[in-house]
């Protein structure tokens, strides 16, 4: 049904798993127990060419379909890895190559591909609007070859190890625009010129560890050319990026539903009570089992997704269903593997409460699970509209 080539794409594996095996269990649970950002990490996989799969040739990439990227994303954490900390710069950089100028493109892309800029940060979601993004309040008003932009922003992730930004804010006031899409812009911004000269930034602390921030705009001025694509069409050009967003996430999401699975079975073989493997209990094995049957049955929706996304096709329906099924499905293998473990899933030295803690974070992120639900209700089934 979804024709892969399988060896291509085993190609891929092994290289992003040896790459890997440089990065093992110790350092993940290191830089999460010291809330660092896995700086090497994202540097040797930025090196080794894989954060540019999705750039085309002509701009330094590897020109490569959103099925490959996601095989890239999905051996990261399948390894015990954390892709959140990277996965930004894949779906950010959709944005810049679809709406941006040639000009933009050429100046950016290839220092993209080559590590030289990182694209790891877009800032949307903001600390009163929510999930109702057309509310948004930070505005980007046009003072000559300038816009000046005020408001704030929340959760803007992976912000002190990007250059780039891609940054939503109103140009026109809702109240001036005939359909509530309309009216907000998109920006690329230069970190290191906008911090400290209208742009600050503060770091929130939260349950994975995310680098993840708060940012504030106080008359903070962007050059014009700094806008991305046409006035007044940002929301409709993010909403573009969502679909690819939303297939990562979902591989992502396969690749810990399958390190779960493992790591599970592995400690049910091992570990002995009352005289026997706990696996050769059915009420250890079979919720192992069902967690397996319920990651490969989602892991066929995100081929379906990506088959859709990379032939051209409208992929909206599969992107979101991929994503929600699997950010359950390894939610639940997450869940699994923790009672398998007993109490000794709780101690750290054994990564599991670890990868739980990181794989529950999509079901809310980057669109919770209830909002997915809305998509299908609206869109496929013809259910009135609820908001
Ligand atoms: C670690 C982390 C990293 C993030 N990184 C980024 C980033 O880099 N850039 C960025 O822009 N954003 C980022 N986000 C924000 C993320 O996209 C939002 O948190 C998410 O979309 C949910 O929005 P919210 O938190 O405002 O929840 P709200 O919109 O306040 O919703 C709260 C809850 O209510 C539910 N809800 C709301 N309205 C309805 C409704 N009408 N019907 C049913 N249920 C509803 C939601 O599903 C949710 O469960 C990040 C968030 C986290 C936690």
């Amino acid at each position: 049904m979804f024709s892969h080539d399988v060896e291509a794409l085993n190609a891929i594996r092994e290289g992003v798993r040896s790459l890997c095996a440089n990065f093992d269990a110790a350092y993940w649970r290191g830089v999460d127990e010291r809330k660092e950002f896995p700086e090497a990490f994202v540097t040797e996989l930025t090196e080794a060419g894989w954060l540019a799969a999705m750039i085309p040739e002509e701009y330094g990439g590897s020109g490569l379909g959103l099925t490959e990227a996601s095989v890239i994303l999905e051996e990261v954490n399948r390894c015990g890895g954390n892709s959140g900390t990277v996965h930004g710069q894949m779906y950010n950089m959709f944005t810049l190559l679809r709406h941006g100028s040639e000009e933009q493109k050429r100046k950016f892309l290839p220092r993209i591909a080559a590590g030289e800029l990182r694209l790891q940060s877009m800032a949307v979601t903001e600390p009163t609007t929510g999930t109702d993004t057309t509310k948004i309040k930070t505005t980007a008003v046009k003072r000559g070859d300038k816009y000046v932009v005020n408001g704030q922003k929340v959760w803007i992730s992976r912000i002190q190890h990007s250059d780039l930004m891609i940054l939503l804010a109103r140009t026109t006031p809702l109240a001036e625009v005939k359909k509530k899409v309309d009216g907000m812009s998109i920006f690329l911004v230069d970190l290191a010129a906008a911090i400290g000269n209208g742009m600050s930034v503060q770091p929130i602390a939260n349950m994975v560890n995310h680098e993840t921030n708060e940012l504030f705009f106080d008359n903070l001025e962007l050059p014009a050319d700094s806008l991305i694509g046409e006035e007044g069409k940002g929301f409709r050009y993010i909403l573009d990026g969502l679909n690819a967003e939303r297939t990562l996430i979902a591989a992502e999401c396969i690749g810990d539903g399958r390190w779960f699975i493992d790591k599970a079975s592995q400690y049910a073989r091992e570990r002995e009570v009352f005289g026997r493997p706990i696996g050769q209990n059915q009420g250890v094995q079979f919720p192992i089992a069902e967690a397996h049957i319920e990651v490969e049955a989602a892991d066929l929706m995100r081929w379906r997704a990506c088959h859709e996304y990379d032939a051209g096709q409208p992929a909206g329906a599969s992107a979101n269903m991929a994503k929600y099924l699997a950010a359950k499905a390894s939610w639940e293998a997450a869940n699994v593997c923790l009672q398998t473990h007993g109490g000794f899933g709780f101690a750290s030295e054994y990564d599991v409460e670890r990868k739980f803690r990181e794989t529950r974070l999509y079901q809310v992120a980057p669109i919770s699970t209830n909002l997915i639900l809305s998509y299908v209700s609206e869109h496929l089934l013809e259910l009135p509209r609820s908001f």
